[in-house]
């Protein structure tokens, strides 16, 4: 099969991101002194991104996520999902965002077939939000969020990163939300970007979240494994907990996943710098056969498992990446 990498693990889900560029500046994603945005011409058109989903979906890919930085700040985003869930194949069309311009896209978004948010809340307190996002407004995201239930991009997936003295506090809250039939996931903060120090002492693992919010409102029983991420439930509660526990238990072996980068270079693995310019071929008139040996190419180079934390990568920001 097309799709399946030197481990037999079957790549059908791509993440693409639409653009390095953000309105928030999250502490834990972007560095202090900010990032430089590329400049237009570097960011792949809609059509090129269309192009290059177009052949990875007759390769395999199902799933697509849409994300960033942050994908609503990029126009004509609606325009890009509907070509994109015209493309046969492809039976999954899901975006993350961080809510804040989602209300008024939500309706838009669903009518030309976006099937699902991810949306990232890592505090329910205003003033911790502005300090974590660096200027976001709780209440806008928190508008965003509803008018996503509102136009049935559900179930809604809210995501949290936790880091210790920043937000770790707040665990028993946020899983709270459960619920109201929220999926809550607690993302593992991962080591991108040169942390440090900073790193270990902020960490915090998803096993000591989990005991922490069991503590407080009762048992979780595990439902499934969604992806890389470990689901529960409480026996009270419609919504589901989910941990991400890249950093403390890698999921590396039911790895699923490559990632198109906003700047056109393919990445089969988050974590580690392998990368494949699909951009430059692209733009020197590359053949559909072309294309299609690049991607398969980023299949034959996934690597088994990623480095950290012994490796972790400094070649690009997670906003860069696209998350
Ligand atoms: N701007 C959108 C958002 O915030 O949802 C999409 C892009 S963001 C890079 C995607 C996801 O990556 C978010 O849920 C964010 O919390 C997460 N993220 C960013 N940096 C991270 C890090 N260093 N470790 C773990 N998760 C991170
Ligand atoms: Fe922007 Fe998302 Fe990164 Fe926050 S996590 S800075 S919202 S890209």
């Amino acid at each position: 099969m097309d799709n399946i990498d030197r481990f037999g693990r079957k790549i059908t889900y791509m993440r693409v991101s639409v653009t390095d560029r953000c309105n928030f500046r999250c502490i834990y994603c972007m560095p202090a002194s900010g990032v430089q945005w590329r400049p237009h011409r570097e960011i792949l058109r809609y059509e090129e991104i269309v192009r290059i989903m177009r052949v990875a979906a007759e390769l395999g890919i199902r799933k697509v996520r849409i994300t960033g930085g942050e994908p609503l700040v990029r126009a004509g985003i609606v325009d890009l999902i509907a070509e994109l869930h015209r493309i046969p194949g492809i039976d999954e069309l899901v975006m993350t965002t961080n809510g804040s311009l989602l209300a008024r896209y939500a309706r838009d978004l669903a009518r030309v077939g976006l099937n699902r948010v991810n949306i990232s809340l890592d505090t329910l307190r205003p003033d911790r939000f502005r300090a974590i996002t660096r200027g976001g407004r709780l209440a806008d995201t928190r508008a965003g969020i509803a008018a996503a239930r509102a136009a049935g991009l559900t179930p809604i997936k809210l995501n949290a990163v936790v880091m210790r003295g920043v937000n770790d506090d707040e665990v028993v809250d946020l899983a709270a939300q459960a619920k109201d039939g929220f999926q809550v996931r607690f993302i593992e903060w991962m080591p991108i970007g040169p942390l440090g120090e900073e790193f270990t002492a902020r960490f915090v693992p998803g096993d000591e979240i989990k005991a922490r919010i069991e503590a407080e409102l009762g048992p979780l029983t595990p439902v499934r494994a969604e992806g890389p991420a470990r689901v529960y439930r409480f026996a009270d509660a419609p919504g589901e907990i989910g941990f991400i526990t890249a950093f403390s238990a890698p999921f590396c072996a039911t790895c699923n996943r490559m990632r198109l980068t906003a700047d056109g270079r393919l990445r089969p693995c988050l974590l580690a710098p392998i990368e494949i310019d699909l951009k430059g071929p692209l733009r020197a008139g590359a053949t559909d056969a072309d294309l299609r040996r690049l991607l398969r190419q980023g299949i034959d180079k996934k690597p088994y498992a990623h480095g950290i934390p012994s490796e972790s990568p400094h070649d690009r920001t997670m906003s860069e990446i696209g998350g």
